[in-house]
């Protein structure tokens, strides 16, 4: 039974082949037009056992699309977890003699994200390290890769070495990876008590990408370490300037900046333009709690009410609930209204169906769901909270 089962998938696959190369030999003069003469991925993935590989592999001549097929075949073994098998791949094909050199160094580029998919980390790093030597594309890749590897691996250091040795192709993206390797060694070196190492590597990471935010925000958190608020505060502005969304780390300190030299009215300003910037809920509580120590709480209700019926959230209508409870105080007949009517516009703008099936949310009933177009998979949403707290 198994044999003839083996027979026949052989015999399948020898058509197969005989079919392609025929086919592929009889329209190698009119070529280029449409590659559809080999197969597809798809089918060697349905039929690939290793023998029908071997056949595939011992294939005499290799020209550019067979290559490029193989590669693609690698690529989704790999992606399919079966990196063991796209290592064979990649090694029988760049075992062959005859090959351009260009596709040697692209074989082996696929070898080292093989070996790197199967956690045989060293062996994928030697080959990245030698792919640096490369030009163009490959370099690019095998900069992107090794880079990957060392971030996993937490090896920062190597990567700035790569960096000052000039070995990277560096690229947009991998100056961004650069500079959090940078800001890593920072926050280390601040950890360690070694703020002139601290200030050199937030520097460097500059310097790689002027754009990073972050090593404002570790310079900032030096500064207001060694009791220098102002200077804290000159930082984290810069860090917020150059990306808004850092706010979610940095609204803390900056707040306790302000405070420490006395600024009530700076922070209000600044809390109300990264409130505009960014719609960073906690920013704009932030900014109501100082309103109420400073012109007090009626005005900070007022101003949150307004804000709310603006932007309705309800993170913001818990900051709502916050400040009136702290400050122990209940809204008046007219102030409950226009709460209401926030209200009103959150639930409405909730999800009330969702997709038993696929998980799309919905606001409408279907009979057929829009996403996945499965027949009566739409039901009721119903939001998964977590129980009551208990105090024990
Ligand atoms: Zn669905």
């Amino acid at each position: 039974m198994m044999d003839s089962a083996l027979v026949y998938v052989l015999l399948l696959l020898g058509v197969a082949i005989g079919w392609t190369l025929g086919y592929r030999f009889a329209r190698q003069a009119k070529k280029a037009s449409s590659p559809d003469w080999i197969p597809s991925v798809e089918f060697l993935l349905a039929e690939a056992n290793d023998a029908s590989l071997e056949r595939l592999l011992n294939v005499p001549n290799l020209d550019d699309d067979s290559i490029d097929l193989f590669l693609k075949l690698g690529r989704t073994l790999r992606e399919k977890g079966e990196a063991d098998r796209a290592v064979h791949l990649h090694q029988a094909l760049f075992a062959r003699t005859g090959l351009p050199r260009s596709t040697q160094m692209l074989l082996e580029l696929e070898l080292a994200i093989d070996y790197s998919y199967a956690g045989l980390l060293d062996r994928a790093e030697r080959l990245f390290l030698r792919l640096l030597d490369a030009r163009g594309r490959i370099q690019e890749q095998a900069s992107l890769y090794l880079t990957e590897l060392y971030e996993e691996e937490g090896e920062w250091q190597k990567i700035l070495k790569l960096q000052r040795d000039k070995r990277l192709a560096v690229t947009v993206e991998l100056a961004q990876r650069i500079s959090h390797a940078a800001c890593e060694l920072a926050e280390l070196a601040a950890k360690q008590g070694n703020f002139l190492e601290t200030q050199q590597l937030c520097r460097q990471a500059l310097k790689t990408d002027s754009r990073c935010a972050r090593a404002y925000v570790v310079l900032g958190n030096l500064a207001h370490s060694q009791n220098e608020p102002r200077e804290a505060i000159r930082c984290y502005l810069k860090a917020v300037e150059v990306d808004s969304e850092v706010i979610v780390v940095v609204l803390e300190p900056l707040r306790d900046c302000f405070v420490a030299v006395g600024d009530v009215q700076g922070l209000l300003l600044h809390l109300e333009s990264q409130w505009r910037a960014s719609q960073y809920v906690p920013a704009l509580a932030a900014r109501v709690e100082c309103l109420a120590e400073k012109d007090g709480i009626e005005k900070a209700i007022t101003s949150l009410l307004s804000e709310l019926a603006e932007q309705p959230s309800n993170q913001g209508f818990f900051a709502l609930v916050e400040l009136v409870v702290s400050h122990k105080r209940q809204l008046d007949k007219s102030q409950l209204l226009v709460l209401y009517d926030i209200l009103r516009r959150i639930v409405e703008n909730e999800p009330k169906f969702v997709c038993k099936s696929c998980g799309f949310k919905a606001k409408e009933f279907h009979w057929r769901c829009p996403s996945c177009k499965g027949w009566s998979t739409v039901t009721p949403f119903v939001p998964q909270l977590p129980g009551p707290k208990l105090d024990l």
